[in-house]
C-alpha cells in the first residue's frame, strides 16, 4: 500500500522517504526547516534585499555591456523575471536554448517578450543530430534521467555567456515557493554529471561528444568555488503571484499561456507526463503540489484531487505527442512499446561524477566560514 505524506502529497513511491510519528514525510519536513524563514519572509526585509541585490549587480555591470544572464525558456517563471529585471533598469542578456523540441507556441511567446523589452536575446541551438543521438543512447539504457541532457547544455551555455560578458551573475526564473523542495534522489540525477553523458553515448554507439555543449563536476565546481559565479533565484525576492504575472504577460506581450506546466517543449510534457508515471513509476507533480501546499498556494485536498487525473490534458494530445515523438526520433510503436516495458537501469552502471561531486560538496562546506553557511 502507497503511504501518503500527511502533510503534503509526497508517499512512498520515493523509494527512500521517511515519515514521522504524525506521518509527515522528510521532504516536507526538510523543505520547511530549510527554507521556511525564506518563504514567510517580512515584504520589507524582502525588499531590502532585493535593492541590495540590485545595487550589487549595478554596480558591478559598470562598464561592462549585461549586468548579468539570464534564461529565457518561454515560461511564465524566466518570462516575469526578466520583465522584473528590467523594469528595475538591469541590463540582462537573454539567453534561450533551442534542443529542436520547442513548442511554436514558446517560439513566438519569446519573440513578442524579446521585442517588446528591448533585451539582447542569443539563441544557443543545440546541434540536433548530435542531441538525438544522446536521447538514443538514454532510451537505449534505460536510465531514467533524459532532462539531463537539457539541463546539463542549459548550465553549460549560461556558464559560457557569463564568462563571455564577464559578469558572475546569472538570473534564473526559479523560486523556493514553487520549486525549492528537494527532489527524490532516485527521480532524477547528478545535473553536472559530464562523463555519465559521456559514458551512455559511447556505450550506445561508441560516441564521444562533439559540438554538445555539456559542462562536468569540476568546471561546475571552477565556476562557483573560484569565479564565484552567483545563480540567484530571482522570483525569490518578489511576492510572486503566478496568476496575476500571467495576465501582465498577456496584456503587455501578446502572451499565449500554456495550459500545463512544462509545456514548453513537446518532449518534456511527453517525459514528465508519460514516460516517468508510465517506464518509471514517478509522477513528478507530486513533488510540483508539495512545493506549493507547503508554501500556503495549494490545499491538500486540491493537490489529491487533481492527482487522481492523470498528468496528460487529454488522450488526444498525448496520442499527438507521442506520433510527433516517434516520427522525431525514428521509432516504429513496437520499439516505443518495447521501450516503456523494459525495466530501469541505474545512471550509476556507467561512469559518472557523483562521487566527485558529493566529496567537492563535503570538502567546501567543511571549510566555508560559519557565517556564510
Ligand atoms: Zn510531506
Amino acid at each position: 500500500m502507497t503511504q501518503v505524506c500527511t502533510r503534503c502529497v509526497m508517499d512512498s513511491t520515493a523509494r527512500s522517504i521517511t515519515f514521522d510519528a504524525e506521518g509527515r514525510c522528510n521532504y516536507c519536513s526538510e523543505f520547511l526547516a530549510r527554507a521556511g524563514v525564506e518563504l514567510f519572509k517580512d515584504p520589507a526585509q524582502r525588499q531590502s534585499e532585493l535593492d541590495f541585490l540590485v545595487r550589487r549587480l549595478k554596480d558591478e555591470g559598470r562598464g561592462k555591456r549585461y549586468d548579468c544572464i539570464m534564461g529565457l525558456s518561454g515560461g511564465v517563471d524566466s518570462s516575469s523575471a526578466i520583465i522584473k529585471a528590467i523594469s528595475l533598469g538591469l541590463r540582462p542578456l537573454a539567453v534561450h536554448m533551442d534542443n529542436g523540441w520547442n513548442s511554436e507556441l514558446a517560439q513566438s511567446n519569446i519573440e513578442n517578450l524579446v521585442r517588446g523589452l528591448g533585451v539582447d536575446l542569443v539563441t544557443y541551438v543545440i546541434d540536433w543530430r548530435e542531441y538525438r543521438s544522446l536521447m538514443q543512447a538514454f532510451f537505449a539504457a534505460d536510465v531514467i534521467d533524459v532532462e539531463l541532457l537539457y539541463d546539463n547544455a542549459m548550465y553549460a551555455v549560461n556558464y559560457q555567456q557569463a564568462r563571455q560578458w564577464r559578469t558572475r551573475w546569472i538570473l534564473a526564473g526559479t523560486n523556493l515557493a514553487t520549486e525549492g523542495m528537494r527532489i527524490p534522489p532516485a527521480w532524477n540525477w547528478l545535473k553536472y554529471d559530464k562523463r555519465n553523458i559521456k559514458a551512455l553515448r559511447r556505450a550506445h554507439d561508441g560516441g564521444s561528444l562533439r559540438s554538445f555543449p555539456a559542462i562536468g563536476t569540476l568546471a561546475y565546481s571552477w565556476n562557483l568555488l573560484v569565479r564565484r559565479v552567483q545563480w540567484v533565484s530571482f522570483l525569490d525576492y518578489f511576492e510572486f503571484n503566478k496568476a496575476e504575472a500571467i495576465e501582465e504577460l498577456k496584456r503587455d506581450f501578446h502572451y499565449k499561456p500554456y495550459p500545463h506546466k512544462h509545456y514548453e517543449s513537446v518532449f518534456t510534457r511527453l517525459y514528465m507526463g508519460y514516460i516517468l508515471p508510465t517506464k518509471f513509476d514517478v509522477d513528478m507533480r507530486k513533488v510540483d503540489y508539495s512545493n506549493l501546499i507547503v508554501s500556503g498556494q495549494m490545499t491538500r485536498e486540491e493537490a489529491l484531487r487533481l492527482l487522481a487525473d492523470p498528468p496528460y490534458p487529454s488522450s488526444v494530445e498525448l496520442d499527438r505527442d507521442i506520433a510527433y515523438f516517434q516520427k522525431k526520433l525514428g521509432w516504429t510503436t513496437e520499439e516505443w512499446s518495447a521501450y516503456l516495458s523494459r525495466p530501469e537501469r541505474s545512471h550509476e552502471e556507467f561512469a559518472s561524477e557523483r562521487g566527485l561531486y558529493t566529496g567537492i560538496r563535503d570538502f567546501s562546506r567543511r571549510f566555508r566560514p560559519a557565517s556564510a553557511r
